[in-house]
């Protein structure tokens, strides 16, 4: 599920408008098989974790911010 958030981005200095708020599994599910499984424990912690605070990723210019909620 993707999420669109406005936020001060450090990077343009200014309110920017940051996606995200997704976790990556495709990219873990890949990760996981590439380290035997030991992968799965950390795609759990950040899953576990990304209810908290969420990666969001700027718009305009590219950089990824920790926001909560
Ligand atoms: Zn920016």
């Amino acid at each position: 599920m993707r999420v669109q958030k406005k936020s001060h981005c450090p990077s343009c200095n200014e309110q920017s408008v940051f996606s995200g708020g997704g976790v990556n599994h495709w990219l873990h599910g890949i990760l996981s098989v590439m380290t035997f499984g030991f992968w799965a424990v950390i795609w759990l912690y950040i899953t576990f974790f990304s209810k908290r605070a969420k990666n969001y990723t700027c718009d305009t210019c590219g950089t990824t911010i920790m926001l909560t909620g």
